[in-house]
């Protein structure tokens, strides 16, 4: 009887309460939540930082929620104060997480607060776009037959030597790109037994020009662009470039080894592609070359894996390069 009593009188109180904090509700119903100047679709250049501006209304200080969809669900990678007042501009850096994901969808969550109701902006669609630089310093300059490197006979003034093994002459690279294949091979070492062999690093513009006129000497100038290239067209020229290959292997045999088949799928983890890849030659207006490395930076070489991009001229939408310009007269 008495257990029966309070039982009641607990349910009493839970409706009262209920009923109370619906009244709290209706006297002080939250104030509805705008986000204004949010843009539902940008295009970016990626792997730089972007500031979004807008206005939240009211501020007052709440926190708000930057989400990121990954796999169909929204993540929170930041959270950001809006300052007091009744509105507040809100600086939005998107920078780290896309250049594994060219399209990337992004949206902004206010939660809701005593005096404000809870707010969600449309998604935000994101792509990032690259441009192809003319600084022959930097690593995502981009070299091929319509776009020598200016000066032609640049040579960079910083080369080393990278602590790997090398065929003894034209050893050496740029100092980010020597690091990144000492990088690539320990990592190869380990996952596969196996050590790469640097086989062609930087090449100055007078030995490409020997090389390439012994080729057009020996096959023809048609043929000889479809393997070599032009002084001044060169990516070795860079000191980016790295063909590499397995002890013992002679670099056009590379791409059969294992080593040259792990080489393909990790290449990119240590900031390189495949510069010439199967099947692109319509656009690279080279054979394939799976020995030539040409080191990117991380986010660019990313950028090409996880949006299954196979070239440079690809990433950059520059269009194919496969023919030189016709010779001044
Ligand atoms: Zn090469």
């Amino acid at each position: 009887m008495f257990a029966r009593r309070v039982l009641a009188l607990v349910a009493v109180a839970t409706v009262l309460l209920a009923s109370g904090t619906m009244v709290a509700h209706a006297d002080h119903a939250p104030s509805p939540t705008s986000v204004v100047s949010w843009r539902e679709h940008d295009r970016h250049r990626a792997g730089t930082a972007w500031t979004d501006i807008v206005t939240v209304t009211p501020a007052l200080g709440r926190t708000a929620e930057l989400q990121e969809r990954v796999d169909g669900r929204w993540v929170t990678r930041s959270t950001l104060t809006v300052g007091d007042g009744y509105s507040a501009p809100v600086g939005v850096r998107l920078t780290h997480h896309w250049t594994a994901r060219p399209v990337t969808w992004w949206r902004l969550h206010l939660p809701r607060t005593a005096t404000a109701a809870e707010a969600t902006t449309p998604a935000k669609k994101v792509v990032a776009t690259w441009a192809p630089s003319d600084d022959p310093a930097s690593p995502q300059v981009l070299v091929n037959k319509e776009r020598p490197l200016t000066p032609h006979d640049w040579a960079p003034p910083d080369l080393v030597r990278p602590d790997v093994a090398t065929l003894g002459s034209h050893d050496l690279l740029r100092p980010e790109a020597a690091a990144a294949l000492e990088r690539l091979d320990a990592a190869a070492h380990a996952a596969t037994g196996e050590r790469l062999v640097l086989a062609s690093g930087f090449r100055p513009h007078e030995y490409q020009e020997a090389l390439h006129a012994r080729y057009v000497r020996e096959h023809g100038l048609s043929a000889a662009d479809t393997f070599s290239a032009r002084a001044g067209h060169s990516e070795h020229q860079t000191g980016f470039a790295a063909d590499v290959t397995r002890a013992g292997v002679p670099f056009t045999d590379f791409g059969t080894t294992s080593l040259g088949r792990w080489v393909a799928e990790h290449a990119w983890e240590h900031g390189f592609v495949v510069r010439y890849p199967e099947g692109s030659e319509a656009v690279t207006g080279y054979h394939a070359e799976p020995w030539h490395l040409r080191y990117v930076g991380a986010d660019l070489a990313a950028y090409l894996h996880h949006g299954t991009i196979a070239t440079l001229e690809e990433a950059f939408g520059t269009g194919p390069a496969t023919s030189y310009p016709p010779a001044r007269s």
